[in-house]
């Protein structure tokens, strides 16, 4: 997740250019007389939507308010429920509860995604929206997942944080269903600092983001920001122009950083395709971006020593199983306690998601690796297979 790798001169430019051309105007809104017609919110949304191939985007200040100015959008209300998966940043969660609506958490398949079968043996009439999040670079099994939405008639919100700019079959993450969410914090695939972005090809559904994400404000065409009236109540998750025009250059960059990370994985995984482990099996190999190389040992304890011994080793791992605390639901016990979901059960919940995180490893794949340090990881990973699988 390297947009920091390539973080440099052209974003410091973006920031000097904005304070030379308008003298620093950070709002996104009004200011008219003043900004010199200087709108980099407003043109990042429109250069992001431009690439992801969707009509609309609202930019917000982060890939959580993303999240619920999305479930907003949709109409999600107390009482609802939301289908999503045991394996994601805990944000994702967090955004249900936030809206009011009870989180139902199922189980992932070993493509470390959702499982589509476990999406429909959880729906029921309170079922109002199910989060896919395309988990560590890969896309979910979009194909059966909209398959069961359709069905039900229940939209899909895909929280693509971790995977901007893959695709599945083709067709761009974030723009399978009814709203995709983005994430642009510091360790994501092209960063803002802190930042998001929501999309939709519906009207309608961006309307209500764009609303809620800014007090209700309906963005009057004829009226000034303080005449014009309010379409919903709302709140404050706005961008600021810093971020704006920082968002630009990264998203300029993106393609890239995403071709190199691929070739990095590519070569990375051919230097260990003898490695005696089970690799992450995923729905679509040309969608993924590529930001790391996951596989599974026999057991929970080899898993353990062989996290131990990288680390000997000087090699750091991805999520799994470093903060796993963070992205596996069977931990979020502040939450149960604090929401009453789950807390007589989250102990035992989720075993099939259980057998399968805490014997993964996931090695980070960066856009700058060189081959010699490719080589040297794979060497030492040879080693350590060597003495603890034989
Ligand atoms: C990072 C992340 C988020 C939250 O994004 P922030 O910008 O850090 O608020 C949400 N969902 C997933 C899957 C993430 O990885």
């Amino acid at each position: 997740m390297p947009g920091f790798e390539v973080f440099g001169e052209e974003e410091r430019m973006a920031i000097n250019d904005l304070f030379d051309a308008n003298g620093g105007i950070l709002f996104a809104h009004g200011f008219d007389a003043m900004r010199a017609d200087i709108y980099r919110v407003r043109e990042f949304e429109q250069a992001f939507a431009a690439r992801m191939g969707v009509p609309h985007a609202q930019a917000v200040s982060s890939g959580s308010t993303a999240l619920k100015v999305g479930l907003k959008a949709l109409g999600v209300k107390p009482g609802d429920e939301v289908i999503t998966t045991a394996f994601t940043f805990v944000a994702t969660v967090e955004s249900v509860l936030e809206v009011g609506a009870r989180p139902v958490i199922v189980n992932i398949n070993k493509t470390l995604n959702i499982d589509p079968g476990a999406i429909e043996a959880a729906i029921t009439p309170q079922t109002a929206a199910i989060i896919v999040v395309h988990m560590m670079g890969a896309p979910a099994e979009m194909e059966a997942i909209i398959q069961i939405a359709d069905r039900h008639q229940i939209p899909v919100l895909e929280d693509n944080a971790q995977c901007c700019g893959g695709t599945y079959h083709g067709k761009t993450l974030g723009t399978l269903g009814a709203v995709g969410t983005f994430s642009f914090d510091g360790g994501k695939t092209m960063t803002t600092g802190e930042g998001g972005m929501v999309v939709t090809s519906r009207e309608d559904f961006y309307l209500r983001a764009r609303a809620y994400h800014d007090h209700g404000h309906e963005y009057s065409t004829t009226v000034g920001r303080g005449a014009e009236g309010a379409l919903i109540t709302g709140f404050n998750y706005r961008m600021m122009e810093l971020q704006g025009a920082i968002g630009l250059v990264q998203l300029g960059k993106l393609d890239d950083i995403n071709r190199r990370q691929r070739e990095n994985k590519q070569r990375l995984k051919g230097l260990l395709r003898d490695l005696p482990v089970e690799f992450r099996p995923l729905a679509d190999e040309e969608g993924e971006i590529g930001d790391a190389v996951i596989f599974y040992l026999a057991s929970r304890e080899v898993t353990e020593a062989f996290a131990r011994r990288m680390a000997d080793y000087q090699m750091g791992t991805k999520n799994l199983p470093d903060a796993l605390r963070w992205h596996f639901a069977r931990h979020w016990q502040h939450m149960y306690s604090e929401y009453d979901f789950y807390a007589d059960s989250f102990e035992t919940q989720w075993q099939a998601s259980a057998d399968i995180l805490e014997r993964a490893i996931a090695l980070p794949v960066m856009v700058n690796m060189t081959p010699d340090t490719i080589e040297t990881w794979a060497e030492n990973l040879h080693k350590i297979a060597d003495e603890l699988i034989g």
